[in-house]
């Protein structure tokens, strides 16, 4: 009786904090996910960039099963793709998109939008796309990146917790997908809450730095017992790589995702 209420207990929580789809919210078969950091997956090649849709095609390729990626709201609320608030001197929130039209990223490319990278994310199943939402000192403003985020993947046919995962620093932002699109993975990026303390809040994953996992081992097992998906950046060190795939985290973020697959082999969870 205990165990059958426990056991409904359980799978209740579950279905609320771990969606379905492309994550592994339940480490499978003791499998591990490559996460190609900014898509840059072969980064010591000529001729490729970082959160560029060129590094994008070629984590989709090579068949990793997520290529993470970084996205900011211009001033115009055109959804830019870039690592850092500026790109060449330029302020992304504080200005247009038009005024980052004649950048080009070190491959030639121009500095995509949102709208480019999804078009090229809409072609390939098996690679789920790592979205990060960059905070804004105005909710206003990460709120507005949000519903532009879901309008752009609707548009794209990518509105799908089995093609897209979302990630963020921001708590507020996290809070607003947890409460309002909560059937997909959202994974808070800012180790000073436990994945229990972020369970509260109805979020449903983690994706921390690698030394606040070294300092929390017990925060992995503790994203399993609460049905969470776990997972880590920006892991190169290869022998680092192991110990967090020993210590059963679910993905592992990382810039040299060929090092990660040679060390996972049958290992690597791939999505079909
Ligand atoms: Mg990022």
């Amino acid at each position: 009786m205990l165990a059958a209420a426990l056991a409904a207990l359980v799978s209740c929580r579950s279905a609320k904090t771990a969606p379905d789809g492309g994550f592994p919210p339940v480490r499978q078969d003791g499998k591990t996910a490559i996460v190609a950091h900014r898509g840059y997956w072969n980064c010591e090649e000529a001729g490729f960039a970082r959160n560029s849709v060129a590094a994008l095609r070629m984590a989709q390729e090579a068949g990793f099963w997520g290529s993470e990626f970084d996205v900011h709201l211009a001033a115009d609320d055109v959804v830019v793709v870039n690592h850092d608030d500026s790109r060449d001197g330029i302020l992304i929130r504080d200005h247009a998109y038009a005024d980052l039209a004649g950048i080009r990223l070190e491959n030639g490319e121009p500095v995509p939008t949102l709208d480019d990278y999804l078009a090229q994310g809409a072609k390939s199943k098996t690679t789920v796309l790592v979205l990060e939402l960059k905070s804004h000192p105005d909710a206003a403003r990460e709120d507005r990146l949000v519903e532009r985020c879901f309008e752009g993947l609707k548009a794209h046919g990518l509105f799908d917790p089995s093609r897209v995962i979302f990630i963020s620093f921001s708590l507020h932002m996290c809070e607003k997908i947890a409460a309002e699109a909560p059937q997909f993975v959202c994974q808070y990026l800012n180790g000073e809450l436990s994945p229990a303390q972020l369970a509260g809040k109805g979020i449903n994953g983690i994706d921390y730095n690698e030394g606040v996992l070294a300092r929390h081992p017990e925060y992995v097992a503790q994203c399993d017992s609460l049905g969470m998906s776990s997972n880590v950046w920006t892991v190169n060190d290869p022998d680092r790589i192991d110990a967090f795939i020993a210590g059963g985290i679910h993905a592992v973020t990382t810039d040299v995702p060929m090092t990660a697959r040679a060390r996972l082999g049958e290992k690597e969870f791939r999505k079909k």
